[in-house]
């Protein structure tokens, strides 16, 4: 009997697995995991999740081995126990997964071993979409546009009559590779606000396409409201694949021409996605230089105390410290606010947007190389068709404008929940009889902004000045 092993990495659904269903064609399959200790370790907030959806994966694939360590060694030990003659997986664009599949597959058919490797997670390879000249593209919009017009959508369902290989012996516990937080529990609660796994991903849709997706177009800016489809999780683990998506709704506007506004928006964000594995494999140094190395020369400031207040969400400035709040009690934060958020400590606080990658990284639950990356170097200005520097969000007015009742705000910071609509979004600016009657108490319920708004705002605008008098000298 021929036995196909399928290596699961961020791909962990049954259905639209393209590696795995070609394992099933070839044989009897042994799905397994191996958590890759060479690589950039996973955050605290990603690994509460793959404990869960790894969990999930197992509850359809009882056989699933999963192991933890370096997969150059461990998968020819596997495959040697096992006496598998084929092995699949999906691929995957972090520049070192690149280069440890790139090595693996050479090992392997040196030994002898069937390899073979399928698209995965985009909706195109990064390397299928190409300017009229061959090369990549460096800005969204002539990007999107080649990714649509070249796009095939070619969703596959689950493999039917699977079977199985059991191999009990070589699997490690779930829990001991990633063991859940206790003492303290940081992750509380998030049961009850997550489904990690395909069945979670599906349902996560279904709840969206009934309640989100219509006005997400127009209301997707608004924190205060539900409509984005906090996939981004599914999606970063691969529960469910941006084809799948994509295939949905494209459906569900073909029922219903008057969401063609929201899906068109939607597909376009998705191809964000898109475009951040774009960069990320052709610029592989996204991950940690700036893209423009102007930015090499900016004057960052260290300050730890700064660094804490935004991370504890105490800035100061509501909506901000909303976003940081919702981050660290969820393990997810609204796209505009984590805008908002970014924006903040890059620019008003003048830290280095690495610092900022880095707590997303540990907090986030769709933590993602390519999409963090790209993005803090989006709004910091350094990036690839980046927002321009000197557009500094100014998180009074975009609270005012994106959180307009202030229920999102309300929610996470409580202490303020009193204050009128006027002053919710700037305490500071508030009367004494106003403060004292919504039992605020600057300095004590709640912090003073810890720089001003328009200080901050000049300082930053001095140190890009100072950047690009060297870029042009
Ligand atoms: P929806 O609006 O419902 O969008 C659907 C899907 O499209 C998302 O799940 C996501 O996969 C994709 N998407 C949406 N917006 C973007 C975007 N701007 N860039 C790339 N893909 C997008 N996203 C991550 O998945 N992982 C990250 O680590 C991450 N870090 C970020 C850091 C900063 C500083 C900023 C400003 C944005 C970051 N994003 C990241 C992008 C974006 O904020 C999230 O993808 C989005 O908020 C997820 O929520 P959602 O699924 O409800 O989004």
């Amino acid at each position: 009997m021929n036995t196909s092993i399928h290596w699961f990495r961020n791909d962990l659904r049954m259905a639209d697995n393209h590696g795995l269903t070609a394992a099933a064609k070839t044989g009897a399959v042994i799905p397994i995991f191996i958590l890759d200790q060479t690589d950039r370790q996973l955050g605290g907030a990603s690994r509460w999740w793959l404990n869960k959806s790894l969990k999930s994966l197992k509850a359809s694939l009882p056989n699933l081995v999963v192991q933890s360590g370096d997969p150059i060694t461990l998968l020819p030990e596997i495959i040697r126990q096992t006496n598998a003659q084929t092995v699949t997986w999906n691929r995957v664009y972090e520049p070192h997964s690149v280069s440890r599949d790139k090595r693996l597959k050479q090992s392997l058919k040196e030994l002898g071993v069937n390899v073979r490797s399928f698209p995965g997670s985009t909706l195109a390879e990064p390397w299928e979409t190409e300017t009229q000249s061959g090369g990549p593209f460096k800005v969204f919009t002539p990007f999107f546009k080649a990714l649509k017009a070249n796009y095939s959508n070619q969703t596959i369902p689950a493999p039917v009559d699977l079977e199985l290989v059991d191999v009990p012996d070589i699997s490690k516990n779930i829990d001991e590779v990633l063991p859940l937080p206790t003492n303290p529990d940081w992750a509380l609660g998030w049961d009850s606000l997550w489904q990690p796994g395909e069945t979670g991903a599906r349902e996560q849709f279904s709840h969206f396409a009934e309640n989100g997706l219509n006005g997400y177009g127009e209301n997707r800016n608004r924190p205060d409201l539900q409509n984005v489809s906090r996939l981004s999780p599914h999606l970063h683990f691969g529960e469910i694949s941006a084809n799948q998506v994509i295939s949905a709704i494209t459906m569900l506007g073909q029922d219903d021409p008057a969401l063609s506004e929201d899906i068109a928006k939607l597909h376009s964000e998705i191809g964000w996605r898109d475009f951040a594995q774009h960069l990320m494999f052709h610029f592989p140094k996204i991950i940690e230089q700036n893209w423009k190395p102007s930015f090499d020369n900016y004057p960052w400031v260290e300050n730890e105390a700064h660094l804490k207040a935004w991370q504890t969400g105490q800035t100061g400035y509501p909506l901000v410290d909303a976003g940081m709040r919702e981050l660290w009690q969820t393990g997810y934060m609204h796209n505009r606010v984590r805008m908002v958020a970014a924006s903040f400590l890059v620019k008003h606080l003048r830290i280095h947007w690495r610092e900022g990658e880095r707590w997303f990284w540990d907090t986030l639950l769709d933590a993602d190389l390519a999409n963090n990356c790209a993005s803090w170097q989006w709004v910091t200005g350094s990036g690839a068709d980046a927002a321009p520097y000197f557009r500094i969000f100014n998180p009074v007015t975009q609270g005012q404008k994106f959180d307009p009742n202030g229920d999102y705000v309300r929610k996470w910071c409580p202490e303020l929940s009193r204050l009128s609509n006027k002053y919710l979004h700037c305490p500071y600016e508030a009367p004494a009889d106003e403060l004292s009657k919504s039992q605020v108490k600057l300095g004590q319920t709640y912090p003073f902004p810890i720089v001003d708004h328009k200080t901050a705002r000049n300082a930053a605008l001095v140190g890009y000045e100072s950047i690009k008098q060297v870029a042009a000298g």
